[in-house]
């Protein structure tokens, strides 16, 4: 589970330690200066995508093993990527191979051509894939059919094959693909967990977790590999198609050769790995070889139970894309602790049954001993998949609630993320969104704190709090199904508020000035516009944290009367009047989720998630749109990753690990296909 960092972190400042090196202290419009590279955070912005470099400040100072155990984990990162593509739509790869082969070899090609193609590759590659990831609504290119077609033909005379045998193919592949390209009505959202009356949301979905499946053909089948399979309907049935490279007694199944170089790549990591890292991975090698779920699940066992410097989420985790919230993308995350920060995060897992004590909820629905969630600040090395290019700001996992409950989990706080978010996009929303200065300024003093204390909070406390009912059978997300993942973003959110003003963070000393509720509360309404750019059609929210940011503050507003909105000329703005009501709002709406999730509670959380998540208000979206536009706010960020790579001496022995950073979205993703070259 992550928190979506893309709304929250859009109102930090990176200066909550006194660690200047997060990536916020140049920017791109400094001049050169002689010598000396120049540390570009923002690289440019394509449609509402802003492209920004990551750095990985401290990393030539790790140990030698450690940087070693970094580069092979980050190539199995690589090595997964192109699975997610596919697990988006059947037509992904081909798109892929058709731009990437089009950038390859650009010679003799029309310069508006060769942008109108670049500018797609960006936000393709930003979304893997040609749906939005956070509206899961499909974009269009702004090139033409013939224009890509003669491209395509230029490209081959400059030597590219677009993973072809000849010309005609080339032409056959495109041709294959051309209603995903093109057609605006050909499988407009990946993920549609509301398709309307009389609608299915596995056919209305065009991601690639399912084939000719309906919903009412699932009624009495059981998955064995729920997580990591394909869905297909033949003539003899269901059938489940395995992600597994084969091996350890399994034959080869789905993503077998991607899956085996991703093997070969831990395999190299381990024996720089410390002994209980070393085992964790050999678990994942045997899980991506016979796709068991018991092998994922001894995996995760071994994860939560080992805190090592360098570290990796690799695996099929997130299940925001199947509208069914069952199937996992691919996804890998490499990243290196970083100890000073680290602090915080500690600070707040020490005191999980502090905080578990106080949770407004029934005492029933109370876990009597929360197992301490490891909570790390960590500089992200690399991330691919549906972890990467667009970043979230923090990550808890394991998502299985049983793995949680007897083991605990692991946060993360993507430290050098959320400082080049804030680079990039701070002072803009804050001028923009904010109508008083007073408001303006201690938003600018303490929003930083406020946002990464949140981020923490909802992480570290709230998804690991509470506990089910022992009259639930099974995990909780079989029961809420497509509304498990909002209930849950929206609970550990709320966790996060609930708990802001209690005393305990003045006495850790993470809140020095009451003033940081106050700058949290209003943050926090707030996003409930700002998030509203990121979606500039449609009148539903399909994105998990935002239905549960959109729930929230529609039912406090309705509910607990502390929050005002007001228009000065044309512009909307919303104003907590009230913290200690909010917070009793917040209490309120946190009891009946946390008892949603114990019960299984479909209904009443459907009530909710209907009532106050799902819609949104076209007229304040184009407002909020064109405002976002005019004021040069990006929807989303997305990294470019910093790069790896191994040096030798003359006998082949690898003596460093040197990190460079690209700059460039094209020249990693390019160069990242031609090392990963897909079958
Ligand atoms: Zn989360």
């Amino acid at each position: 589970m992550r928190n979506a960092g893309a709304v929250w972190i859009g109102l930090a400042v990176a200066a909550l330690t006194s660690c200047s090196e997060t990536g916020g202290t140049k920017n791109a419009s400094q001049g050169e200066t002689k010598g000396e590279p120049v540390r570009r955070v923002f690289l440019e912005q394509v449609g509402d995508v802003a492209v920004a470099q990551l750095y990985a400040d401290g990393f030539e100072s790790l140990p030698l093993d450690q940087k070693l155990l970094a580069y092979h984990l980050t190539q199995a990162a690589i090595a997964g990527d192109a699975i997610t593509y596919d697990q988006h739509s059947r037509f992904a790869l081909d798109i892929r191979d058709i731009i990437e082969g089009i950038l390859s070899y650009p010679d003799g090609l029309d310069r508006g051509t060769y942008d109108r193609v670049r500018r797609y590759a960006i936000l393709f590659w930003a979304h893997h894939g040609n749906h939005n990831t956070r509206t899961m609504a499909k974009f269009l290119p702004e090139f033409s059919y013939e224009e890509v077609l003669s491209a395509m033909q230029q490209a081959m005379v400059n030597g590219s094959t677009f993973g072809v045998a000849t010309p005609e193919a080339a032409r056959k592949k495109l041709d294959r693909v051309r209603p995903a390209l093109f057609d605006p009505k050909f499988e407009p959202l990946v993920t549609n967990k509301t398709p309307g009356e009389g609608g299915d949301i596995l056919t209305a979905s065009a991601n690639n977790f399912y084939e000719g499946v309906t919903t009412a053909d699932l009624q009495g089948f059981t998955e064995k590999n729920p997580l990591n399979s394909r869905l297909v309907k033949g003539d003899s049935g269901l059938t489940e198609e395995v992600y597994r490279a084969g091996g350890d007694g399994a034959a080869p199944g789905l993503y077998a050769d991607e899956l085996s170089a991703v093997i070969g790549h831990l395999e190299a990591a381990i024996p720089f790995a410390g002994p209980k890292q070393a085992e964790a991975l050999r678990q994942l090698v045997r899980y991506f070889r016979t796709g068991d779920p018991a092998a994922w699940r001894d995996y995760n066992i071994a994860w939560v139970g080992d805190n090592p410097a360098v570290d990796a989420i690799n695996g099929f985790v997130e299940v925001y894309h199947d509208p069914r919230g069952q199937k996992g993308s691919y996804e890998s995350a490499v990243f290196a602790v970083d100890r000073a920060t680290t602090e915080l995060m500690r600070k707040l897992a020490g005191e999980a049954q502090y905080f578990e004590d106080r949770m407004p909820w029934k005492d029933e629905y109370k876990n009597k001993k929360p197992a301490p969630p490891i909570a790390n600040a960590v500089t992200i090395l690399c991330e691919s998949g549906d972890a990467g290019p667009i970043s979230w700001a923090g990550i808890n996992l394991p998502n299985e609630q049983e793995i949680r409950q007897n083991h605990g989990s692991k946060s993360i706080l993507l430290w050098n993320v959320m400082g080049a978010a804030d680079t990039v996009n701070a002072s803009r929303l804050r001028d923009e969104f904010i109508a008083s200065d007073a408001e303006r300024n201690a938003d600018a003093l303490y929003g930083s704190t406020a946002s990464n204390l949140k981020v923490a909070l909802h992480e570290v406390i709230g998804h690991g709090s509470g506990k089910v009912s022992e009259k639930l059978e099974g995990d909780p997300s079989k029961a809420l199904r497509e509304y498990y993942s909002t209930m849950e973003e929206a609970r550990a959110d709320l966790c996060a508020l609930w708990m802001l003003p209690d005393p305990k963070l003045h006495e850790l000393g993470l809140v020095g000035d009451p003033k940081v509720v106050e700058v949290a509360y209003a943050a926090y309404v707030r996003s409930a516009i700002t998030q509203l750019r990121q979606v500039p059609a449609g009148s539903v929210l399909e994105e998990d944290h935002m239905r549960g940011t959109n729930m929230i503050v529609n039912w406090l507003r309705e509910k607990s009367n502390c929050i005002a909105a007001s228009n000065v000329n044309g512009r909307t703005f919303y104003r907590v009047t009230s913290v200690e009501k909010m917070r009793q709002g917040v209490g309120q709406i946190l009891s009946e989720l946390m008892r949603c999730k114990a019960e299984g509670d479909y209904a009443a959380l459907k009530a909710l998630v209907d009532g106050y998540g799902t819609k949104l208000d076209p007229k304040l979206r184009d407002e909020v749109v064109s405002r976002a536009q005019q004021a040069k706010i990006p929807a989303t960020i997305a990294y470019v990753m910093p790069d790896l790579k191994l040096v030798t001496d003359k006998s082949g022995k690898p003596t460093d690990v040197t990190v460079s950073y690209p700059q460039s979205m094209e020249k990693q993703k390019l160069a990242w296909s031609r090392r990963a070259a897909r079958p």
